[in-house]
């Protein structure tokens, strides 16, 4: 497929809407005022001028069909957002021919509640929130109702809060093994187990530094988040040991939620939940992904269906009151039979969490290297039940995103009983407290509202971390002058 630009340079606008329809394609694109192109198949996006008018047309070619979607408007008559008039012919000519309708409409971004946030706080009702998305970005009204009730459980927690507050994420890329669709920096134990000695020793001299800059700034801690990786790969001892330095460097007193995400249950015994029950965290990940033996095999997840239920009942026995379930629609091996299922046994273990990810396929994952049958599951009829499950059970959507190369360009939503939202995953999906990263493959996000954020990289491999450690620490007085340049 050929992308043809002229008058225009919407190279990446227009891709993002190609990949919509035809997934995991590669696109060329040349710059030319003729429409005339070798390939069979080809897109012609122009923008042409007058003196009073912008005259906008695509022309596509696919499929042995040819659809021409075109739009002139008067200059006077106030600003056209170009780039999304062209995205919204080509979203119109290619749904034309392929039967397709993708239901985020043209809404390429990742974050489709922070724009209804940014709505909100602009004085935007719900009619008018729904008509821009509807209208501007063609989305379905099932998505403006997901949408929009996610931005409203967030705003009581967002309207509350303190702008020298900031979250603290340590980063544990190590797991036992490697799952098929994983695209995270994470190194398995078996090649990484010799690194992680001084790979705690150094993390823990970060963490010391680190709690005496908030301390000069006046910061607060707010919630901590242990994630990678698979933290539980970690032995107790270990985990203990930067829990308590943890205690030990800041003022958790105003600490209000402690989250270390277990994630694979075969790396979860009940010395490490005690563990970490005792060293302040509050809240789990146990996350199965699926209960269906066969998709486990498939993904290489090396833990059994049985595993996970001992894992969560151990959780519960030892007192975590909000545990949190991740699952992914569109596994491969996976049907909607099996879904279902799934979706049916873990609503009935009631978890105060509940996140349903749609499947990417990430160009890092092993996933990726096999045939794409797995693009053909009816992923759409997944998400939805697990939707009409979750609202009827009493969940409510609380964080939202989207990533590149969805499986159906759906979503992953995060549910939550009432009271039990994880307030770090909002921040972090919002972008709206500073998140200052502990460990390799981290990066500490600086925020400042409205509109400043920088970004502080640590470095990505533990290998890289343990050795550079002095050098990344320097570059961390980034930190201070980013609060000194606010105040
Ligand atoms: S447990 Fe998570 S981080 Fe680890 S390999 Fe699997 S998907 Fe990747």
């Amino acid at each position: 497929m050929t992308l043809i630009l002229s008058g225009n340079d919407y190279k990446y606008e227009l891709e993002g809407v190609l990949k919509l329809f035809i997934p995991a394609t590669l696109f060329n694109h040349v710059y030319s005022d003729s429409f005339y192109c070798e390939d069979d198949e080809s897109v012609f996006a122009r923008v042409r001028e007058t003196k009073n008018t912008v005259l906008m047309y695509v022309i596509c070619r696919y499929k042995g069909r040819c659809v021409r979607k075109g739009l002139l408007v008067r200059k006077n008559e106030g600003d056209t957002d170009r780039e999304l008039c062209l995205s919204k012919l080509l979203y119109k000519a290619l749904s034309e021919i392929t039967g397709i309708v993708p239901k985020w409409g043209v809404l390429t971004g990742i974050r489709p509640v922070k724009r209804v946030n940014r709505w909100l706080s602009e004085g935007c009702g719900k009619d008018e929130i729904y008509n821009r998305l509807r209208n501007d970005y063609l989305c379905s009204k099932e998505k403006c109702d997901i949408a929009y009730s996610t931005a409203m459980t967030q705003k009581q927690i967002l309207d509350g809060l303190d702008k020298k507050s900031f979250s603290l994420y340590v980063s544990i890329p190590f797991c036992p093994t490697r799952c098929s669709y994983c695209s995270f920096i994470s190194q398995t134990l078996d090649s990484g187990r010799k690194l992680i000695p001084e790979y705690i020793d150094k993390m823990c001299r970060e963490i010391r530094y680190t709690a005496l800059m908030t301390k000069e700034l006046g910061l607060t801690l707010d919630t901590v988040y242990f994630g990678g990786g698979t933290p539980t790969s970690f032995e107790a001892e270990q985990l203990g040991t930067i829990m308590k330095t943890i205690e030990h460097s800041f003022d958790m007193s105003n600490v209000r939620e402690y989250t270390v995400e277990a994630g694979r249950p075969d790396t979860i015994t009940e010395d490490k939940l005690r563990t970490i029950r005792a060293n302040g965290c509050t809240r789990i990940s146990i996350n199965p992904q699926s209960l269906e033996p066969a998709v486990l095999e498939a993904i290489g997840r090396s833990h059994s269906v049985r595993q996970f239920y001992d894992s969560f009942e151990l959780a519960r026995k030892i007192g975590f009151e909000c545990i949190n379930t991740d699952v992914i629609a569109g596994l491969p091996n996976d049907t909607p039979e099996t879904f279902r299922n799934t979706i049916d046994k873990l609503n009935e273990l009631s978890p105060e969490n509940f996140t349903v990810h749609t499947l990417s396929i990430k160009r890092a994952a092993v996933l990726n290297r096999g045939d794409k049958e797995v693009l053909k599951n009816p992923t759409d009829e997944m998400v939805e039940y697990a939707t009409e499950v979750l609202s009827r059970s009493g969940y409510q959507p609380y964080y939202l995103y989207r990533q590149k190369n969805m499986v159906g360009n759906l979503e992953n939503i995060g549910w939550s009983k009432k009271g039990f939202e994880s307030l770090y995953n909002i921040y972090i999906m919002e972008e709206v407290q500073t998140i200052l990263a502990m460990g390799a493959g981290a990066s500490t996000k600086l925020v400042d509202h409205p509109e400043r954020l920088e970004r502080v990289f640590n470095y990505k491999f533990p290998l890289e971390y343990n050795k550079h450690f002095d050098l990344m620490i320097e570059r961390k007085q980034q930190i201070k002058d980013f609060y000194t340049e606010q105040s």
